[in-house]
């Protein structure tokens, strides 16, 4: 088995802003592992303040050896190896993951989606990102989202009633908001998420510090409308976190450690009655697919990596009705 890797500058479309952010582009490591004349891609996407970088990632991969794997591959065992490695790191391991998955099911003959038993007909459609900005750009931005049937509006700054109202005049499309903990007072928040509530929004994510878990807690208690845990949810020993606090999770391949922690994420969640958003980073088809071959198994999905993006090294994905369509193609379907 071979693997090769090599860092990509992946660039947005425009300067990303999210509460506390601005960013131009996003480093990713880009994976192939190679076995029996079969290729299976893989993708870190290393937002900076995930404290992944290509240095990091480079010297996780050199103390990689995947030779004692054997098909079909034991993910549970491979992941147990991973984090044995070094605890953290979940952007590339999640490129090993994801570069496995899509190896072995083209070795196998068959989509990653229907591995995970995902039906293609249950996907849900995925939200545009409109990032904060100011309100031309906002306009042009969302004029940018035609094909989104749902968007999705980042808060947590200033000007969150502008901004919501900026796209009100132009757009009445159902919208997903994300604070990305930017709300620093529970009672505003409360009072913030009950006036968005008004204004057509489907679900808030992480209103509040992530580690104030009373608070998110509260804020939630008084919601009308469904609050997810994002930055206070990673990996899967923090989904039983959730409980009690979050009406739902938003899980991340970036976070989880790749599709398989993913699912077993999904699986969890569904146990304790947990909604589910499958999202995403800067991310390219390679990861978008990964997340997609997922999302039928999820109440709403937020991929839209290769939509905020504009030099994508693999063809995009095909787009349909606000979905991405699964094509019944071996692996994760990269065409
Ligand atoms: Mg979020």
């Amino acid at each position: 088995m071979q693997l090769r890797y090599k860092p990509f500058e992946l660039l947005l479309k425009y300067p990303f802003s999210i509460s506390g952010f601005t960013r131009t582009s996003t480093p990713l490591m880009l994976l192939e592992i190679e076995c029996e004349g079969q290729i299976g891609y893989g993708e870190a996407s290393m937002v900076p303040y995930h404290g992944e970088s290509v240095a990091t990632a480079t010297a996780f991969l050199s103390k990689v050896k995947l030779d004692w794997l054997k098909l079909p591959f034991d993910f549970d065992e491979l992941i147990a190896y991973l984090d044995e490695l070094a605890p953290g790191n979940p952007n590339i391991k999640a490129a090993i993951d994801i570069a496995l998955h899509d190896l072995q099911e083209k070795l196998e003959g068959k989509p990653c989606y229907t591995y995970f038993g995902s039906d293609p007909e249950q996907m849900p459609a995925t939200s545009i990102t409109i990032g904060m900005d100011t309100p031309e750009v906002i306009l042009q931005k969302v004029k940018d989202a035609e094909l989104a049937k749902i968007l999705k509006v980042k808060l947590g700054g200033e000007a969150d009633k502008l901004l919501i109202e900026t796209i009100r005049s132009v757009s009445n499309k159902p919208l997903f908001v994300d604070a990305n903990q930017g709300w620093k007072d529970r009672i505003q928040a409360s009072e913030m998420i009950h006036w968005l509530h008004e204004q057509d929004v489907v679900l808030i994510e992480q209103p509040m510090d992530k580690n104030n878990w009373d608070d998110n807690a509260w804020v939630s208690e008084q919601s009308p409308i469904p609050i997810l845990g994002d930055e206070s949810i990673q990996r899967l020993a923090d989904v039983e976190k959730a409980k009690g606090v979050y009406q739902g999770i938003n899980i991340k391949l970036m976070k989880s450690a790749g599709m398989y922690e993913a699912y077993q994420m999904i699986q969890r969640a569904r146990e304790l009655d947990l909604k589910i958003l499958i999202g995403c980073m800067s991310e390219t088809s390679c990861a978008t697919l990964a997340g997609a071959a997922l999302a039928p198994l999820c109440d709403w999905a937020d991929l839209d990596g290769p939509f905020l993006t504009k030099n994508n090294p693999f063809p995009n994905p095909d787009f349909k009705d606000g979905k991405w369509v699964l094509a019944d193609r071996s692996g994760l379907g990269l065409a």
